[in-house]
């Protein structure tokens, strides 16, 4: 696609610093670098993110997460990894074209912060929300 930076760094009209490629997937560090080490891992087609992914392009992405997380832990020597992965404007999602975080982890000062608040789970309405997910998946 014309307009999509990584498009462009697909096809090597951009620069990037990449760690990994092969014929479908693609990963190099993130230009911010919010942990030592924060890479982009990304499918060489373009799709705008995991919503529009079929199967087989979600295989080849995924299937090469745990072996470059295992490398980026080992080079960094971090303790720890964050996988993240933003889909849409209200979930963060700025680059339109699908890509996986991956944030090695060092300490709770080391950049990154996410918290998840918690409250007393409602089981009714949990297995009221699993009946209607699991329809959908059926569908
Ligand atoms: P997201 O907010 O999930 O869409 O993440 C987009 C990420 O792409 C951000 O973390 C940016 O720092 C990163 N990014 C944008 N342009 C480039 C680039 N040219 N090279 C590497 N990373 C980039
Ligand atoms: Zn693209």
């Amino acid at each position: 696609m014309e307009n999509c930076i990584f498009c462009q760094i697909v096809n090597g009209s951009i620069p990037a610093s990449k760690i990994y490629e092969d014929e479908h997937v693609l990963a190099f560090l993130d230009i911010t670098q919010v942990t030592k080490g924060h890479t982009l891992v990304i499918p060489k087609k373009h799709v705008r993110n995991v919503l529009e992914m079929d199967s087989q392009t979600a295989q080849e992405l995924f299937s090469h997460i745990p072996e470059i997380s295992r490398a980026l832990l080992k080079a960094t020597q971090a303790n720890g990894l964050n996988i993240i992965n933003n889909n849409e404007e209200i979930a963060g999602q700025t680059v339109f074209h699908a890509h996986i975080h991956l944030l090695p982890r060092f300490d709770e000062k080391d950049g990154l912060d996410i918290q998840f608040t918690t409250n007393q789970p409602d089981f009714d309405a949990l297995n009221t929300l699993s009946e209607t997910i699991k329809k959908e998946i059926l569908s």
